[in-house]
């Protein structure tokens, strides 16, 4: 079995809050952990730092938010002309296994089904670890064969990174390493593929609440 590169990837904005500094802590976890296993991302993130880099700091006056504003709105407009580097080519090292890459792995400090687990729905469960800062809450969301997370409506935003097995939803198929980036106000339902468990990191902003 060879590896496949991510299909699925964090939103551009994102990757630009992750290279500014600007994007929280938990879902820089999130970022940095797929960024561990997407080298096209990886380059996007090095493109936005290269071109962002020293700006604030040649940014004069005004309070830090709009330091911060202005720095944002110079990133966003050189980023339209950016060229960013061309995509690595396609890693042949074999992935096998629920390993998780880090910074994930060092923050669960423990291998990924060895958790307490409590079930939400038949054959879906959350794990007992926790990560929280003061917008986001991340716990691990694990999915039986073929089970279904059933459709639940979330009033903020839902991110999740595949670490093992693959689900789908109505936006597309999720691998290993693969991010759904799922917009605040939607109403959402996953299913995990046969073969085995699938379990993601799990981040929220706001309430979830099963229709
Ligand atoms: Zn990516």
């Amino acid at each position: 079995m060879v590896a496949v590169l991510p299909n699925q990837h964090p939103e551009e904005e994102r990757l630009l809050a992750y290279a500014t500094g600007s994007l929280g802590e938990v879902k820089s976890l999130l970022v940095a952990t797929h960024l561990a296993l997407c080298p096209l991302c990886r380059a996007s993130v090095e493109a936005y730092e290269a071109e962002c880099g020293g700006w604030f700091d040649g940014l004069g006056g005004g309070a830090e938010d709009d330091r911060w504003s202005a720095m944002l709105a110079a990133c966003d407009a050189r980023l339209d002309t950016a060229v960013l580097p061309p995509p690595a080519p396609r890693s042949t090292l074999p992935m096998t296994g629920p390993l998780v890459p880090e910074p994930l792995r060092g923050r669960l400090g423990r291998p990924l089904f060895d958790f307490g687990w409590n079930e939400i729905a038949p054959a879906v469960w959350l794990s007992d670890w926790t990560v929280k800062d003061a917008q986001t809450t991340g716990c691990l969301l694990r999915m039986g064969p073929g089970a279904p997370v059933p459709p639940h409506h979330h009033s903020a935003n839902e991110m999740l990174l595949v670490l093992t097995g693959a689900f789908h939803d109505e936006y597309g198929h999720y691998r290993v390493g693969d991010v759904a980036d799922i917009p605040a106000d939607t109403d959402h339902y996953a299913v995990a593929e046969h073969g085995g468990d699938c379990v993601c990191l799990f981040l929220l902003d706001g309430e979830i609440r099963f229709l």
